[in-house]
């Protein structure tokens, strides 16, 4: 009998590139879910985690309805020295190391894996009731001192409070062709899902497809300094954009 995922694993050099065959992705529009990146049966198959399954969707309706793709890999936190531990994946050591919760990122990679969590806390969560959960699967830092813990999963992180990573602990220009804010997943799933789970003032789903779709429009990636104007020109003046604007600012994701 297999432990259930959750049992800490030993701690192993993790390749940097999986397999194709293992962990979980979406590819064209298919979406594969494997064994665990490391090929280790004591870590379960990923179909286990019902938020891997929902994040993979997430992915693909991300890439069907947004029309958005990463713009260049996760990049940032592994070509910055000096980081804080908070903003690398140094402490993942079950699942893959290429992007974590808290990895400092590239914008497009921040902005797309942070869709698919979003996506997945919606997916197990109801909106309005203020205290949505995201249950983690990779190791989560739980601060930027050595003997801060790193917990181990299944992490339950709440969505509803800005974590504010970015602005925290990496707020350190990206070497991006595209956005130099960098962007870190954690605080971009916190701000679609402020944005969207208001009663009053919430971007609807089609909202949020409208207005980070035309941000593409110009022919680039997403910069952050266009999420306002882009949810000004889709709702007008208002409580809907100041809310869609305010959530952003909220994360900490400009
Ligand atoms: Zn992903």
């Amino acid at each position: 009998m297999q432990p259930r995922p959750g049992t800490p694993a030993p701690a192993r050099p993790g390749p940097r590139h999986a397999p194709a065959k293992y962990g979980a992705c979406r590819r064209g529009d298919d979406i594969f879910v494997g064994r665990s990146p490391f090929d280790d049966d004591t870590l379960g198959h990923l179909s286990y985690w019902k938020y891997v399954i929902a994040h993979e969707f997430g992915h693909l309706v991300s890439k069907l309805l947004i029309r958005h793709s990463t713009d260049g890999g996760y990049g940032a936190s592994s070509s910055i020295t000096g980081l804080f531990p908070m903003c690398v994946c140094d402490h993942v050591t079950s699942a893959n190391p290429l992007h974590c919760f808290q990895s400092l990122e590239d914008i497009g990679s921040a902005l797309t894996e942070g869709w698919a969590q979003f996506y997945a806390a919606k997916a197990f969560n109801y909106t309005g009731e203020g205290d949505c959960t995201f249950v983690y699967y990779k190791e989560y830092r739980t601060g930027p001192n050595p003997a801060d813990p790193v917990l181990t999963p299944p992490v339950p992180l709440g969505c509803q409070t800005p974590l504010r990573l970015k602005k925290n602990y990496c707020d350190v220009a990206v070497p991006n062709e595209y956005d130099s804010d960098g962007g870190i997943e954690g605080d971009w799933m916190n701000f679609l899902w402020r944005a969207h789970e208001d009663s009053a003032n919430g971007s609807t789903m089609d909202d949020l497809r409208t207005i980070l779709a035309s941000t593409f429009s110009d022919g680039d990636f997403i910069k952050t300094a266009e999420l306002a104007p882009a949810a000004s020109a889709h709702f007008g003046a208002g409580a809907k954009a100041t809310h869609f604007s305010q959530s952003a600012t909220n994360a900490g994701i400009d």
